[in-house]
């Protein structure tokens, strides 16, 4: 309970942001009551609420389970022949692989979109693949889904500018098509060089196919969030993908809950000191 008047102030000004905040993204409803009326998704149905993963579940904290064997990401073709292995900061790297031709994308192209941030983050969130906006432009998630994404992050405390974020591939396939496996296989190393680079603590995956993608697992997107899953050692959770919302307004309560669970775990990493 707050002792003081400014304890109190602070107290109700702390309320009145986060409640500004969750009306500018989640429009009037206020989520704490019961679940609202599910409607018939047109990807996947309408999650149950999803109970995220606690200490019984798992070794650490959050449930994550290291891998015992080599995961099927580590069996992929190694990238050590590559001439951009020596990169050493993201800068040096992009340049040298932002004329990129092995896939057929790179010849539809307008830009190469290869990430945007703090190349220190501690977390990383991981798209698809461009859209339209992204290709004009050479920046991830700059569109619609975009400014939504940038209104969750808010939302959770985080500016664009200190998480970083990319896409699984850095060039627009055609019609916004799902990425193709030769794509995938392709432009995949070039997110495992940044992630060495930007050695996050934490990845968040924006939808079901990033996560299928780079899980290589074809589980649902519902099956997916409230774990902590493995990606080449490193801790991977999953969320609706922004463009997802715009589309099935239903699915902002989870996804409210989840990047709720995120934060609070993001900011647990970041001081495990203070974990009670
Ligand atoms: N969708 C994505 O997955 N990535 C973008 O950069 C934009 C839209």
């Amino acid at each position: 309970m707050p002792n003081t008047d400014d304890e109190l102030r602070r107290l109700l000004s702390d309320i009145q942001q986060a409640l500004t905040q969750q009306k500018e993204l989640f429009g009037d409803t206020l989520y704490i009551g019961p679940e609202p009326e599910t409607t018939k998704a047109d990807e996947e149905p309408m999650p149950a609420k999803k109970k995220p993963a606690t200490v019984a579940e798992g070794p650490d904290l959050f449930g994550f389970v290291p891998p015992k064997e080599p995961s099927v990401q580590d069996q992929l073709p190694s990238y050590s022949n590559e001439p951009w292995v020596s990169a050493t900061s993201l800068a040096e790297f992009e340049s040298m692989i932002c004329n990129c031709l092995k896939c057929p994308l790179g010849h539809t192209r307008t830009k190469f979109v290869f990430g945007v941030g703090d190349p220190n983050a501690d977390i990383v969130f991981i798209g698809e693949a461009p859209g339209a906006d992204e290709d004009m432009q050479g920046e991830p998630f700059v569109g619609r889904a975009g400014q939504l994404l940038n209104k969750i992050l808010e939302a959770i405390h985080f500016k664009r500018e200190e998480v970083y974020i990319c896409n699984i591939l850095k060039c627009r396939p055609p019609n916004n098509r799902d990425p193709q496996q030769e794509e995938i296989d392709t432009c995949e190393p070039y997110l495992w060089k940044q992630l060495e680079i930007i050695k996050p603590k934490l990845i968040v995956c924006l939808g079901r196919v990033a996560a299928q993608t780079l899980l290589r697992i074809s589980d649902s997107l519902n099956d997916m969030r409230g774990k902590v899953h493995n990606y080449r050692g490193m801790k991977l959770v999953v969320t609706y993908h922004p463009a997802a919302l715009l589309r099935n307004p239903n699915w902002k309560k989870p996804t409210w809950e989840d990047v709720q669970w995120i934060r609070k775990m993001y900011d647990e990493m970041k001081n495990p000191i203070n974990q009670g």
